[in-house]
């Protein structure tokens, strides 16, 4: 574009030499990229990505032509290297994952790390990420509509493990937000059923931005079947957030039980305080509990 074109806050922009920018990327529609991610890659020397080919079809779109190298999960440490001996010579670096933004369950964080520590500016470059994609289109306004959430990405795929992480989550005030992959999507909404109770709902947000794009919220219950009615329901990527609880568990309900299996094995004042320090409840209506719970033997 003739740069008398180009709006005039594109025009301002400034790319420092021997910098880092870590850009964001579509995740399905290759028009949701923003003008300074476009102006700062025809600026920039070289683009590190984690799929050179994926990287090379974005910048062939828009007509970029730079040399590209791979900089993935599983050579992070190594290209950091690379990177920093680039941005050593005065450099301007792009990073580019897969899709949407670095370092969210993606890699970026190494390379960002090793690229500060060496002394070197980062800049980002924001845009699209599924989470946030996903967040704004759900309707899922939170616990007392504060609209906070809690970003899981990925769950472990063995069952037990996933359980173990889903756990600590069931009485957190927030929304919950997970990734998932089309052949696990069944299971993991079976296990957000089993694990956050059937009445909870649910945002399914399936392949956003593109062409089959689907935002379903249900109660957590009816998930599985939902998806179990059309095949194509369980295609493509899933972005899956579990609504917030209404109320939260009174601290007091979750203390007394522990209280009374510490109460077997250890002496009544340092049974409170360990209950006071797992459960937050308060510590003289736990003490005066314990006492009753002694006195009855
Ligand atoms: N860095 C990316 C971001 O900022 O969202 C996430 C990369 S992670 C490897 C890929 C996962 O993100 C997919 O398996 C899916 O769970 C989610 N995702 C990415 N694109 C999506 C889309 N268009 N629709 C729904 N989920 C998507």
């Amino acid at each position: 574009m003739n740069s008398d074109l180009q709006p005039l806050a594109i025009q301002t922009q400034h790319y420092p030499a021997a910098t880092l920018y870590v850009i964001a990327t579509p995740i399905g529609n290759l028009a949701d990229i923003t003008l300074r991610a476009l102006d700062c890659l025809k600026m920039v020397d070289a683009v590190a990505a984690e799929d050179t080919r994926t990287a090379k079809r974005l910048l062939t779109h828009y007509g970029i032509d730079k040399p590209c190298f791979a900089a993935h999960m599983h050579n992070e440490h190594e290209a950091s290297a690379v990177i920093i001996q680039r941005l050593k010579a005065g450099e301007r670096v792009a990073y580019l994952s897969d899709a949407g933004t670095p370092a969210i369950s993606d890699p970026g964080a190494i390379l960002v790390n090793a690229a500060r520590t060496a002394g070197f500016q980062v800049m980002p470059l924001p845009g699209v990420s599924a989470v946030a994609c996903a967040l704004s289109a759900a309707g899922l306004p939170g616990f007392q509509n504060a609209g906070a959430f809690h970003f899981h990405g990925f769950l472990p795929s063995k069952r037990n493990q996933a359980e173990t992480d889903l756990k600590p989550l069931t009485s957190l005030a927030a929304n919950l937000v997970f990734y998932e992959a089309p052949h696990r999507v069944l299971d993991t909404v079976s296990l957000l059923a089993d694990v956050f109770g059937r009445g909870r709902r649910i945002a399914i947000a399936r392949e956003l931005t593109k062409l089959f794009e689907s935002i379903h919220v249900c109660p957590l219950g009816e998930a599985r079947t939902w998806l179990e009615e059309d095949d194509n329901r369980q295609r493509g990527e899933f972005v899956l957030i579990v609504e917030a609880p209404s109320k939260l568990p009174d601290p007091f309900e979750v203390a007394l039980p522990i209280l009374q299996r510490l109460l077997g094995v250890l002496p009544l004042s340092e049974a409170v305080d360990v209950t006071v320090e797992l459960t937050h409840a308060s510590r003289k209506t736990l003490y005066a509990r314990a006492l009753k719970i002694k006195h009855q033997g």
